[in-house]
């Protein structure tokens, strides 16, 4: 242990995913000592935990990475454009190799508690295991969507197999060939897991409760003429998705709405673009899908007619289409061939909401109203607390003992997704009230953000860095005024995780910056030249 006015670290960083690494890097970069724990037992946060089949990004490889190194980004090479999990964790081992960040690493080390300490400013945090430590600086990098959400369902534990969450899927693998699954959840965790299980699985059954619109992934190998065309123009690819409302490669807004568009042309733009994959048919053809009713609902049939070609039996096709919400309500799944899977003999899918609902799991399988049906191994793949759940899955206590899961009860409020009123000298990559955007782009805006808040402490001799509350008010205020102006803000209607709403305990809220990840971004710069106006800076005496 350090002397009381001298802590262990400047910076602890909790979560050894992208943004664990990201902040090693620009915290060394800028000359303060930094650690990173995870209770996992590897690097690699969603990508370590998430080891389902199929799991992949949906981000495209080329810009789901860390960009603050040329080199990182001329070395290594992707094999396909949306790599699974196993090459990501790869990628993010060739990081921490090659920047020399593992003695800045300790794994397997869960973090239960973080006390703000009023006399020094500084943090103490404590293990599971009971050890403690010190630092000037907390910074949660626990992600985004890391938290799983356990359902309440009668019998669920009396069921004789394997039943877990998608994300804590066993670390050494799961032998589900000639085995029966089922798969509660029909997010886009069971859009991935689906075709690959149903390859090699005697039967998979999927529950589902609310179908999704679902849009194609259209995955490729990366050919050298691809690879050598993306290295030479990075500076560029990296611009493009500082500049994007979303924080990718995309080039929109393409300066056109579907309002104004004649129906014939609209079509022809739409077909031109579904055979490319990706979130690009939201972003790269017309720029109102988004906040108009009308084209929004025009998109959204597109969407459902192209499934309809593809599922063979009409009656599934109608169980699959996504009713009563517009499309981007609940974040649209990419599809690799999930559709496909429902012509199969071995897969089944059941409504469980209108149909016949879920009554229990039972030893032997899952009992809905209707039928019981025999499963060796179930999966939960039943989403996240998204933005907040990991945070609050520790005991982070500010000012006056402040809880922050208290502080979140009804509105899960920030300044940026960075700062928290009432915990000083602590940061957040990616929290609420940030924007929902390519992760590793928005990772890297914010480390850099509260780099320069920390050089200033240290330059100008300040102790405490204190998120002031009439900032935090007028940030919650007006990322709740953006929210109700998008058709997202429907998304309390279908359990959308984007609004909270997919939690049984707790009131749905705005957890999404939507005025645009780009704009949050020049937010942030003009916030740090302007000195940090949301902070007030104080010493100790
Ligand atoms: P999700 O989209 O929240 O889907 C959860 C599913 O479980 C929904 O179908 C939900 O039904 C169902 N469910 C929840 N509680 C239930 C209950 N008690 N009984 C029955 N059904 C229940 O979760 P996810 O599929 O894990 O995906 C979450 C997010 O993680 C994604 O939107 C995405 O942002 C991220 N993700 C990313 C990738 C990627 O980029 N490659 C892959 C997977 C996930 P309702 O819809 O009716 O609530």
């Amino acid at each position: 242990m350090a002397s009381q006015n001298q802590p262990d670290y400047d910076v602890i960083g909790i979560g050894a995913g992208f943004a664990g690494l990201a902040l090693i890097h620009y915290m060394r970069e800028a000359g303060f000592s930094v650690r990173v724990f995870d209770k996992a037992a590897d690097i690699g946060g969603t990508w370590t935990w998430n080891r389902y089949p199929g799991a992949a990004s949906d981000s495209e490889c080329y810009y789901y990475c860390l960009t603050f190194s040329k080199e990182l980004l001329q070395e290594w090479q992707w094999s396909v454009r949306y790599p699974g999990w196993e090459e990501n964790l790869r990628y993010m081992h060739f990081v921490a190799d090659k920047c020399d960040m593992w003695p800045h690493i300790q794994l397997n080390k869960e973090i239960v508690r973080a006390d703000y300490q009023e006399d020094t400013g500084h943090w103490q945090i404590t293990t599971a295991d009971g050890d403690q430590c010190t630092c000037k600086y907390l910074v949660s990098a626990m992600g985004m969507i890391s938290q799983p959400v356990i359902p309440d369902i009668k019998g669920m534990d009396t069921f004789k197999g394997p039943c877990f969450h998608s994300a804590r899927w066993p670390q050494d693998g799961l032998d589900y060939a000639g085995k029966r699954v089922g798969i509660i959840g029909a997010g886009a965790t069971t859009v991935q897991m689906l075709p690959v299980m149903a390859e090699t699985a005697e039967s998979v059954t999927v529950f589902q409760r609310t179908p999704n619109f679902i849009m194609p992934a259209v995955q490729k190998p990366m050919t050298a003429e691809w690879e050598q065309e993306i290295k030479e123009h990075y500076d560029e690819i990296i611009a493009k998705c500082r500049n994007h409302v979303f924080g990718m490669a995309f080039d929109s807004p393409v300066g056109r709405n579907l309002a104004d568009t004649p129906p014939d042309e609209v079509q022809r733009i739409f077909e031109e673009h579904w055979p490319q994959g990706s979130f690009r048919f939201v972003f790269e053809t017309f720029d109102d899908l988004l906040t108009n009713p009308e084209s929004n609902r025009v998109a959204g049939e597109f969407v459902i007619s192209k499934m309809k070609e593809k599922v063979k039996d009409p009656e599934v096709a109608e169980m699959l289409t996504p009713k009563g919400y517009p499309f981007f309500a609940k974040r649209p799944p990419l599809d690799h061939g999930y559709y496909e899977a429902y012509n199969r003999d071995n897969v089944k899918l059941v409504d469980i909401k209108d149909r016949e609902p879920l009554v229990e799991i039972t030893e032997t399988g899952i009992r809905t109203t209707e039928n019981d049906y025999e499963l060796d191994i179930i999966v939960l793949a039943t989403g996240f607390q998204a933005y907040t759940g990991a945070q609050e899955a520790l005991a982070i206590r500010g000012r006056n003992g402040l809880l922050l899961s208290d502080k979140w009860e009804d509105v899960s409020a920030s300044i940026m997704g960075v700062f928290v009123a009432d915990f000083p000298n602590m940061f957040m990559i990616t929290g609420p009230q940030a924007p929902f955007a390519n992760l590793p782009t928005s990772i890297e805006q914010n480390i850099m953000y509260i780099v320069d808040c920390i050089k200033k402490m240290g330059d100008e001799g300040f102790d405490v860095c204190e998120p002031q509350k009439e900032a935090e008010d007028e940030w919650v205020e007006h990322t709740a005024d953006i929210h109700a102006q998008t058709l997202m803000a429907q998304g309390d209607r279908v359990h959308s995780w984007m609004m909270g709403a997919n939690l049984e305990d707790r009131k749905p809220r705005v957890l999404i910056y939507f005025g645009g990840a780009n704009v949050y971004y020049d937010k942030m710069r003009e916030s740090a030249d302007a000195g940090f106006p949301e902070v007030e800076f104080e010493r100790i005496a």
